[in-house]
């Protein structure tokens, strides 16, 4: 489908969005809501299959994460203390011309809405000066509006994880390194929402926060922190892996993942944040892009690929900030660096102490604590570390599930046309989904509806298979256009229930129906029996 990846592919996606059911505009009938969009019966299911999907291979199939499912409003001070009250804005510039608001750093791609034909950049119209804009949606909590009852609808799900870590880890058997994973909705004001749903005010995001030892610390249990291959996955995780390794290892797993659900490499692209787009605490970022069909290009003209996810390394700072905010300890306590430390000789302890204390002090005064203060929180840090103390640090996995729905309908548009003997031509539209992800999984059908022996055993055959997966009955029209109206939901497999499933052509074929593959049209029999496990150990 790379050839079909232009900008009109963009509008037969949001046609078919529509007509499908996939994706609706909200509040169409009042004329929308710009930036909210609604997902219809199809996306729905899409979606619900892409968390699904996240959340069994993020928690339920790890030893090491388990999850959390936390309110949108949280208190005010989390979102101090995270920084997003200060500094989550975005440049914005206004337009004094057409009144309109755009995002200072995109007006060379926003088109202007009196002249599309320029971007905002080069129109005539008189711009102000760019002025930062916080993203956040504020509200009330009670009956009084006043200063003391604002509140925000959380602009990304990672700040819960943080502030419930303590009790995560009091009630659960979990040991550092562990990982607390949620999947929620997340709110932003976004200055200019566009890209169908790839910019909305109100999303899904699917995070995880990895939380993991310091270096010194391994480097004292272990003598030596792991060192890690330039490229590729890790492989299994190990006692004696750093920071490093760690980010390598989320980075290579979200890859898989995608892989694991039709996105091929060669769809994706990678952004390694330099150094001047780096925050300050943070260690290194890899974002993941697809190259949806609006991607920017390279000077070759390939699409180069808009973020889908980002894998943070954050330091300790987002626990040390609640830790300082809270006046809560978020420390864990590590019997095996305590052990592992009294057995150090005296200049690795002093040379593993000081690194350690100048890593704190760094945090510190980088986040406005003052100088003595800072050395002197700095110095208690790190002899809490000798005694086996520390604040994990944190690797970030953090997705967009719209984005990831959004990815998943362009990767899987494809289209055929096809001329019959009168020479008419036929457009048709496949949505080649992964079994894993697709709305439907199985399609239904009886040969003919007016064969009440035929419609009874189809409708058994849905009600076997019910329970374990979305299937649709359909007994509407010829077959034919039963399997396009199934290629076009994108559901990978249908059975057809016949006459030879009665018996009438013999017993061997009793029981058995015709299973039709969407991708290549081919079709072979299957007994009734069988029907489940073929089809958990696709769609699983
Ligand atoms: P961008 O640079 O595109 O604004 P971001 O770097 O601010 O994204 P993060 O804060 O890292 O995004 O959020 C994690 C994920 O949440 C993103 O990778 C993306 O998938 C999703 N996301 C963020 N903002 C939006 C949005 N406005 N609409 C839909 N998804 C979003």
């Amino acid at each position: 489908m790379a050839e079909a990846k232009t900008a009109d592919l963009m509008e037969k996606i949001v046609s078919l969005g529509k007509r499908r059911g996939f994706i609706y505009q909200s509040s169409e009938i009042y004329g929308g809501i710009n930036g909210f969009w609604d997902y219809g019966p199809l996306g729905a299911e899409l979606k619900r299959s892409l968390k699904e999907q996240w959340w069994n291979t993020m928690t339920r199939e790890r030893e090491d994460v388990v999850g959390l499912d936390a309110t949108i409003i949280m208190s005010p001070k989390i979102w101090e203390a995270s920084g997003h009250v200060s500094t989550f804005s975005d440049p914005m510039i206004d337009c004094k011309t057409c009144k309109g608001r755009f995002r200072a750093d995109q007006i060379d791609e926003i088109p202007c809405p009196q002249k599309p034909s320029k971007c905002v950049k080069d129109c005539h119209g008189e711009k102000t000066e760019p002025r930062a804009f916080n993203l956040m949606f504020q509200t009330y909590v009670g009956p009084v509006q006043d200063d003391s009852a604002v509140a925000y609808l959380r602009p990304e799900t990672a700040q819960a994880i943080f502030a419930q870590f303590k009790n995560v880890l009091d009630s659960s058997r979990v040991k550092v390194p562990f990982g607390i994973a949620q999947i929620g909705k997340a709110f932003r004001n976004e200055v200019t929402p566009r890209n169908y749903t790839f910019r909305s005010r109100e999303f899904e995001q699917m995070e995880l926060e990895f939380f993991i030892k310091p270096d010194e610390a391994i480097e004292a249990i272990h003598g030596s922190v792991a060192t890690v291959p330039a490229m590729g996955h890790p492989g299994e995780p190990q006692p004696n892996w750093g920071w490093q390794a760690w980010h390598q290892y989320w980075v290579e797993e979200r890859v898989r993942f995608y892989e694991g659900i039709g996105l091929p490499r060669q769809t994706l692209g990678f952004h390694i944040q330099t150094p001047e787009e780096l925050a300050h605490y943070a260690r290194a970022t890899v974002d993941i892009l697809y190259k949806f069909p609006f991607s920017k290009r390279d000077e070759k003209g390939e699409l180069k690929g808009e973020e889908l996810e980002g894998i943070a390394a954050r330091s300790d700072f987002d626990l040390s900030q609640h830790a300082r905010f809270s006046g809560k300890p978020m420390g864990v306590f590590d019997d095996e660096l305590r052990a592992a430390w009294g057995k150090l000789p005296k200049e690795k302890q002093d040379d593993l102490w000081r690194r350690y204390f100048e890593n704190r002090k760094k945090y510190l005064t980088k986040s406005g604590v003052e100088n003595e203060a800072a050395s002197k929180q700095a110095t208690e840090d790190a002899n809490g570390l000798a005694k086996g103390q520390y604040i994990p640090h944190v690797i970030e996995p953090s997705a967009g599930a719209d984005r990831l729905a959004l990815a998943l309908i362009c990767n899987a548009y494809s289209e055929a046309t096809e001329t019959d003997d009168k020479g008419k031509s036929e457009t048709r539209v496949t949505m080649k989904f992964h079994p894993r992800i697709a709305p439907i999984k199985l399609g239904v059908f009886p040969l003919l509806k007016n064969k009440p022996e035929l419609v009874k055993k189809a409708l058994e055959v849905r009600d076997l298979l019910r329970p374990w997966m979305n299937v649709f009955y359909d007994d509407g029209g010829a077959i034919g256009r039963r399997y396009a109206r199934q290629d076009e939901a994108g559901t990978p497999f249908c059975v057809t229930v016949d006459f030879d499933t009665l018996g009438e052509k013999g017993p061997e074929l009793k029981d058995t129906v015709t299973l039709r593959h969407r991708d290549d049209g081919r079709q072979e029999r299957l007994p009734i029996s069988e029907l489940r496990d073929w089809l958990l150990t696709r769609i699983r």
